[in-house]
């Protein structure tokens, strides 16, 4: 279904839930990329998430067992006695922000935060990350990043998306200060219990897809030796192994309420997170994208069907939600965002048909296997 074309009016259809087929659970729709419906009408998004998180939904004891193992983990990285217990990427939205919040105020972890600025970090974002690292008096480093810039319009051109540099950039940023400061605990803010990511096929980030992607460009060479090499996620995924580092996908083992932390941030620091990745200003032009490339469907299709099988949503509500949704209209900051990447309107449309399919390699499969395994962890 990727690349179908949709008219608004099918659109509206779509979102209205007259014109599609959905999970009996959740509100997936049946032309979502990559979904399948058992003989029950039970989407795949639903089984998966039954068998990884169904008994940890339901069950308060196993919550708790969780937590107590997120303690060990802690306890274990402050007993190395380094000068930071963990790493913690900020980047002003809710989640990395509740992530600070608990290692830093809850758990009592010495932690070193950092920021990436891509050029696409909001200002709202900005001034949030200051009134954090102020308030909590913690150590933070700022890193610019001109480089996405330019590998944004390549991205966009080649494969339809250009989220992929700013992912791939921020895992091996994560890596390089976690490495040059000795910390063993990588702190992450996104689980697949509380996040719907977009299908991977339509943003892979993998070193191996990123260079194929890159093959016969000006970069290549130079990023080569950049933040954008290679062998980061090998030498991590090896750092794990041998015990010198942990990654800690911090909602996998603690309750995430989206709304305890929204009120939390509002009453103690006058926040209002906004919608969802409020932190990049382009983050409208990447739900375009997926809206286009997703059978016409909101992203808050996924996001309204993991709040249903956690139990923080009705279905009647969320279909109630999406009949609100409109069409998908290219977003106001669109020209902004064209402007700054040097591409017309005409290109912008023609590039966002393309797939990231003639990129995709074996060893982007198993990247994605062992991803899924690390999302396991804390079952
Ligand atoms: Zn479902």
């Amino acid at each position: 279904m990727v690349g179908m074309e949709t008219s608004p009016r099918q659109v509206n259809q779509v979102m209205a839930g007259t014109g599609v087929r959905r999970c009996v659970r959740c509100v997936m729709p049946e032309n979502y990329p990559g979904i399948a419906f058992d003989a029950e009408g039970v989407c795949s998004f639903c089984r998966y998430f039954e068998a990884h998180w169904g008994s940890w939904v339901a069950s308060a004891k196993e919550q708790a067992r969780s937590e107590a193992k997120l303690r060990r983990i802690f306890e274990a990285a402050k007993r190395k006695g380094k000068p930071y217990d963990a790493l913690l990427g900020i980047s002003g939205g809710k989640d990395s922000s509740y992530c600070l919040y608990l290692c830093h105020k809850v758990y009592g972890l010495k932690v070193l935060t950092f920021t990436r600025d891509n050029g696409f970090l909001s200002d709202e974002a900005k001034q949030r990350i200051e009134r954090l690292v102020e308030a909590f008096g913690v150590p933070h480093l700022y890193h610019g990043d001109p480089l996405t810039f330019k590998l944004a319009p390549v991205f966009m051109r080649k494969t339809g998306h250009f989220c992929a540099p700013c992912e791939l950039s921020t895992f091996n940023l994560f890596a390089m200060i976690a490495r040059e400061y000795d910390i063993p605990l990588v702190i992450l803010g996104s689980s697949s219990r509380t996040e719907a990511p977009p299908p991977k096929s339509l943003n892979p980030w993998d070193p191996w897809y990123f260079g194929k992607v890159l093959k016969g460009e000006l970069y290549r060479e130079r990023l080569r030796c950049s933040l954008y090499a290679r062998n980061y996620l090998v030498r991590e995924g090896l750092a794990r192994v041998f015990g010198r580092r942990r990654i800690v996908i911090l909602p996998d083992y603690v309750e995430w309420d989206e709304k305890k932390i929204f009120e939390l941030f509002e009453r103690d620091f006058g926040f209002r997170f906004g919608e969802e990745h409020s932190d990049c200003w382009a983050s409208g032009v990447a739900r375009y994208l997926y809206s286009k490339k997703c059978g016409g469907n909101d992203p808050r299709v996924g996001k309204y069907s993991l709040l249903i099988r956690a139990g923080k949503m009705s279905r009647e509500e969320a279909l109630e939600q999406l009949s609100k949704v409109e069409d998908n209209l290219p977003p106001p900051e669109l020209d902004r965002f064209l402007e700054l990447i040097g591409m017309t309107r005409d290109e912008f449309d023609e590039a966002s048909e393309r797939s990231p399919d003639p990129y995709l390699t074996g060893l982007t499969r198993l990247f994605n296997a062992l991803r899924r395994r690390v999302r396991r962890q804390a079952a």
